[in-house]
């Protein structure tokens, strides 16, 4: 996109409960945005609202952010040319915006109550009419002022919207209208001072000089006022005098077609974070929520989205959050990393609190050889703990199902004849694999049957990496004294 003036796009969520999948996607279209035309992503909180904001949400979405490789060019901790980057900090700066659009008389006070707005919505409604504010303070004369002042009334100050149609061309939707009727004067101050986000967003994106906001759909309402905000600004000389392009981006739904929530457990970064998804295999799902690299193509590297990404290909229709895709993508990410990556990326699933067994029992190298046989069957890093646990645990993790399903009537002979072949072969996974085929052979079994009651001995679960291979890595006198153990435990 040609640009007279260099893109400068921001992330700016509020600090409040933990990261979603929803606001990392936001995150994503800004930073592939800005990477895309070489501009600069801006990294903005706005935590105006002490009741909900809090300081560890706010650490919360700085970790996240690292966490993802979203590298911000300005923002907390990096700092930039407009800093501060949290809102909370930049309270004289609202104030003085507000008490000029005072003066200017683009904005006014509204002495209302809560109760008299409510009953006058109410009686609006009943009627048939628009609900939203009726204009009452608008133009109130002195004498109303004073009248008002001298009942100790608080204020909130209100934005006047000008009386006319306000149409923009949304870079995901196209052109949008609003009739005034349906945009009516909306408050940006509280009565107890503090700013609201109606004036502290659009404020800042001029005063940021903020060239594109990207952001989602839910927004969209809030668009027609922030413009006409914005032309306010650029009459009274505040920020750039430019209004930015917006893009919205379309909703993501989750379970039986409702909007994800942020409540819904499936959209808690941190879930995805502790089940071990790779920043980028999440990053490469979360992409596909509204856009596309090409047709029947879904798996990519971030580079490679900077590289086409393009907001306009953005589709405005809903998207799905499809949990079992996200794996799936993610599955392939893992394998195709190098498998020296892979195990150190293991690490934290190997310890406490992840891992069942004793530090010291833990043994790199036997972890090792198993490895890249791992590392084609996982959906998750965190798969790779029941995955190896049999190697380090005195005795495996009997998975009750498993043993159900293996121990048939018959097991017991097999295992047994299982074992005298076990115990007279070579240590290698071929050898080991001829001797269960051998006394499958005996019984009348097929080497899949043959191995399961194996597998469920020595591992405790009828799934889990190739046998043969975790036989020869775990070692001939655990192997067999688990089949003992077994027997033992069969025929009491
Ligand atoms: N702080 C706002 C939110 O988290 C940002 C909205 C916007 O991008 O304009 O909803
Ligand atoms: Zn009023």
């Amino acid at each position: 996109m040609a640009s007279a003036h260099p893109v400068r796009v921001r992330f700016c969520p509020s600090p409040t409960g933990n990261p979603h999948v929803g606001l990392v996607r936001t995150a994503l279209f800004n930073w592939a945005f800005a990477r895309h035309h070489g501009g600069t992503l801006v990294f903005r909180i706005e935590d105006t609202d002490v009741a909900r904001d809090s300081e560890e949400s706010y650490h919360q979405l700085l970790d996240s952010m690292r966490w993802l490789g979203l590298d911000w060019d300005e923002g907390p901790e990096v700092g930039g040319p407009h800093a501060p980057y949290r809102q909370s900090q930049r309270m004289d700066i609202y104030a003085d915006v507000a008490a000029k659009l005072l003066d200017g008389g683009y904005a006014y006070r509204c002495y209302c109550t809560a109760d008299e707005l409510e009953a006058r919505r109410e009686a609006a409604r009943k009627a048939g009419k628009p609900s939203g504010y009726d204009g009452k303070c608008r133009d109130l004369t002195a004498g109303q002022i004073a009248e008002y002042e001298s009942q100790d009334r608080s204020f909130i100050v209100r934005f006047r919207m000008p009386d006319e149609t306000i149409t923009f061309t949304d870079l995901v939707r196209g052109e949008l209208t609003f009739a005034p009727e349906n945009v009516t004067d909306f408050g940006i101050v509280r009565a107890n001072g503090t700013p609201l986000y109606t004036l502290v967003n659009p404020v800042d994106d001029a005063l940021m000089e903020i060239t594109h906001v990207l952001r989602g759909e839910d927004l969209l309402s809030s668009t027609p006022r922030q413009i006409a905000l914005y032309r306010a600004l650029a009459e009274l000389g505040i920020g750039t005098g430019r209004t930015p392009a917006f893009g919205h981006l379309p909703y993501v739904m989750g379970e039986g077609n409702k909007k994800l929530s942020k409540r819904d457990p499936q959209s808690s970064l941190n879930l995805y974070r502790e089940r071990g998804f790779l920043p980028e295999g999440l990053l490469n799902y979360l992409s596909l929520l509204g856009w596309s690299i090409a047709e029947d193509r879904d798996i990519f590297t971030m580079e490679e989205m900077v590289a086409a990404f393009d907001i306009t290909e953005v589709n405005a229709n809903p998207a799905r959050f499809d949990l079992k895709k996200c794996e799936a993508i993610n599955a392939t990410h893992l394998r195709e990393m190098p498998v020296e990556e892979f195990t150190a990326a293991c690490a934290p699933w190997l310890t406490a609190p992840y891992a069942p067994w004793k530090p010291e029992a833990f043994d790199q190298a036997a972890f090792e050889a198993l490895a890249p046989l791992a590392q084609t069957r996982l959906t998750v890093l965190s798969d790779i703990t029941d995955n190896v646990d049999f190697l380090f645990l005195d005795e495996p993790v009997y998975d009750e199902a498993s043993w159900q399903k293996a121990m048939k009537p018959g097991a017991a002979e097999l295992l047994r004849t299982a074992r005298a072949k076990l115990a007279e072969a070579d240590w290698r996974a071929d050898a080991l694999k001829d001797a269960v085929l051998a006394a499958g052979e005996e019984h009348g079994l097929k080497l899949g049957k043959a191995q399961a009651p194996v597998r469920v001995a020595v591992t405790g679960r009828t799934v889990g990496l190739p046998l043969f291979e975790s036989l020869e890595v775990l070692g001939r006198d655990r192997t067999l004294s688990r089949v003992d153990a077994t027997l033992a435990r069969l025929a009491a």
